[in-house]
């Protein structure tokens, strides 16, 4: 194993709305769920920028409503994507935050940080989500963390994936493996069902998330989780749900106040968390109130929804999922009487609409909800994290046998997509295929590599390419071996060999547009590495403010009573007060403060001249040594 390999590992559920940290506690033989500073196991995957700092998880979501522009979320949905895909385009319009087009086609967030604009991609926004991730497990397990295992949607392309390790590296992170999110799910799953069975047994994971939709069948047998099919739609979740009710109330205001509030950042921001409110109370309830006081204009939102309008709105998105249910399991060859168990995960599975039509499709079979659907995933990746540290004890023995989601090959001569790896092939896997020339004396020629079902090789998504000349003079017909290879965490590397003169070209799908070069990845390192210290800059500043102005109130409250204002010499009288002018002054203007040590040493100060004032929890008496 490589060096950097050793050490504490931990699974990180990184997805569009929400982000879960787990590890393998080997004290206890079991998976830990780890709960960030405000308590919760989940944390939003948000970073707002401010005048004086940045903010990430739920510090960055509640202050979103009055920061809109510069509160930055769902960037999972513009990864690995270029600017002009018209996915980007339609959530750009929703989205209160600026993307632009930035070199080579990749989108760019635009925003105000401490007065000044940056532009950002997804990748810098990810890493800052992974870092606050590890910060959470870091604080937790009071010792550093290097390793991680981090989840990605099973239907995450070559681009997205290597983004997401893109996005680890650049805050330091190690990513040792990624793994699919319904793989990660049924793991967590099958641990415990796994002795319960004979034989095979059958999953079905449905995850529904906020962004994306997966669904896999694996069959567990003994130790070998095997994947045999998977399905999805990465620009699928509820955030589309959520969407679609924003649409669905701006035209309400529309009809009912002649107001069009869908130009304004602030507005939309404000009505989307109402909808994401009432989305998640009709699961239990069956009608819900919107109520939004001068949501534009002084006018306010009163309405509500019922869940059968919610259903209605939102009945294609239901449909598209069910669709892609029935895929999966043709896919698999599996009918759907022999699937043993069906997994729901992600927040969006607990719509009951959603639960009823899957329920409908297995033949009215129970779902399966003994599992968190919002905590199984990173509960699965720390399990695989643990298994790939070396040294720890009671690990579950397990086997993951994960499928590459799309078909893979190069394109032929007629614009036809000569597939070399069918998707849903079992990873890692390598392939090669001989391929020939087809003019005489051809000199050279280009590997153009593709992913994707379609016939025709450019109606696909193109990967990369790379060049290979220096053949022989030969007739048509001169071959060249060419090898296709996934590893573990399904990223692709494409090798060209003339067998003839030894010759050999290849890629890593690395230079692909969307990617990151390595100079990039070594500018955001250093950039990243700047937001941390600014932040722990803030927080040094933050606290020895705080100190400060308690303090100065303790102090203040100490000498309103008389009997230890009245022991006080005048003289010690003007001292004190002349420092609290000061100490005031300072803490006016906080913001411009820069000098941490000076306001540190100002406190050292006034603790030393009131130290004879001591400060009890109901009031202040008077204590002096002489
Ligand atoms: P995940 O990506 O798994 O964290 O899922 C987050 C998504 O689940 C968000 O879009 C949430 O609004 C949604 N969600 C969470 N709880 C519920 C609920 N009770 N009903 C409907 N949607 C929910």
């Amino acid at each position: 194993m490589a060096e950097d390999q050793k050490g504490l590992a931990i699974g990180i559920d990184l997805g569009t709305t929400y982000s879960c940290v787990a590890v393998w506690q080997q004290q206890h033989n079991r998976v830990e769920i780890i709960h960030n500073d405000q308590g919760n196991n989940i944390t939003p995957s948000c970073v707002a920028f401010t005048d004086h700092e940045r903010l990430i998880g739920d510090a960055a979501k509640n202050q979103a409503a009055s920061n809109p522009e510069n509160t930055i979320f769902d960037v999972k949905r513009l990864i690995g994507r270029k600017y002009s895909d018209p996915l980007v385009q339609k959530d750009k319009m929703l989205w209160p935050f600026k993307v632009v087009a930035g070199v080579d086609d990749k989108p760019m967030i635009s925003v105000k940080y401490k007065g000044q604009e940056k532009s950002l991609c997804a990748e810098e926004i990810s890493s800052m989500v992974l870092s606050k991730m590890r910060d959470i497990a870091e604080a937790y397990l009071e010792k550093p963390v290097k390793n991680a295992v981090v989840t990605v949607p099973a239907y995450f392309n070559d681009s997205q994936r290597k983004a997401t390790m893109d996005a680890g590296a650049i805050v330091g992170l190690n990513v040792i493996r990624i793994i699919n999110e319904p793989t990660a799910a049924a793991i967590a799953y099958g641990l415990d069902k796994r002795n319960d069975c004979v034989g095979e047994r059958n999953i079905f994971v449905f995850d529904f998330g906020g962004g994306t939709f997966d669904v896999s069948i694996l069959t567990i047998k003994n130790k070998v989780f095997q994947v045999k099919a998977t399905a999805g739609n990465t620009h699928l979740g509820g955030e589309d749900i959520d969407n679609r009710m924003i649409n669905y109330f701006v035209e309400e205001m529309k009809r009912k106040s002649k107001v069009d509030i869908s130009g304004n950042p602030r507005a939309l921001r404000r009505l989307k968390s109402a909808c994401e409110r009432a989305k998640r109370a009709l699961s239990y309830a069956v009608t819900t109130n919107i109520e939004i006081d001068g949501l534009f204009e002084g006018i306010d939102l009163l309405s509500s929804i019922t869940r059968a309008k919610f259903e209605e709105i939102n009945m294609e998105v239901f449909e598209e999922c069910m669709q892609t249910v029935d895929r999966c399991l043709k896919d698999a060859k599996m009918e759907k009487t022999s699937v043993h168990d069906v997994v729901l995960v992600g927040g969006s599975s607990r719509i009951p609409k959603m639960q009823q039509l899957l329920q409908d499709f297995f033949n009215g079979k129970d779902l399966c909800k003994s599992i968190n659907p919002d905590e199984a995933v990173a509960y699965g990746a720390a399990v695989q994290a643990a298994l790939l540290t070396e040294g720890l004890k009671n690990v579950p023995d397990l086997v993951l046998k994960d499928v590459t989601p799309l078909s893979l090959g190069i394109l032929v001569t007629g614009d036809l997509m000569n597939v070399m790896i069918p998707k849903n092939t079992t990873i890692p896997i390598k392939k090669k295929q001989v391929f020939c020339t087809n003019l005489d004396y051809q000199f050279s020629t280009t590997i153009k590599v593709y992913e994707g079902e379609r016939v025709k090789a450019s109606d696909n998504n193109l990967l990369g390419f790379f060049h290979i000349c220096g053949f022989p003079p030969a007739a048509r017909g001169y071959p060249l071996d060419v090898t296709f290879a996934i590893n573990e965490n399904g990223i692709l590397s494409v090798s060209a060999e003339d067998k003839a003169t030894g010759n050999r070209k290849g890629i890593i799908i690395s230079n692909d547009k969307g990617r990151l070069s390595n100079e990039e990845i070594s500018k955001m390192i250093k950039e990243a590495e700047n937001y941390k210290s600014e932040d722990e800059k803030f927080l040094k500043k933050a606290i020895a403010m705080n100190g400060l102005d308690d303090h100065v109130y303790k102090i203040r409250k100490a000498l309103r009573k008389e009997d230890i204002s009245s022991m006080l010499s005048s003289k010690e009288k003007e001292d004190i007060m002349s420092k609290i002018l000061r100490a005031t002054y300072m803490l006016d203007r906080r913001n411009e403060m820069e000098d941490i040590v000076a306001i540190e040493d100002f406190l050292k100060d006034l603790k030393a001249i009131s130290e004879g004032i001591v400060v009890v929890e109901n009031g202040c008496k008077r204590k002096r040594e002489s």
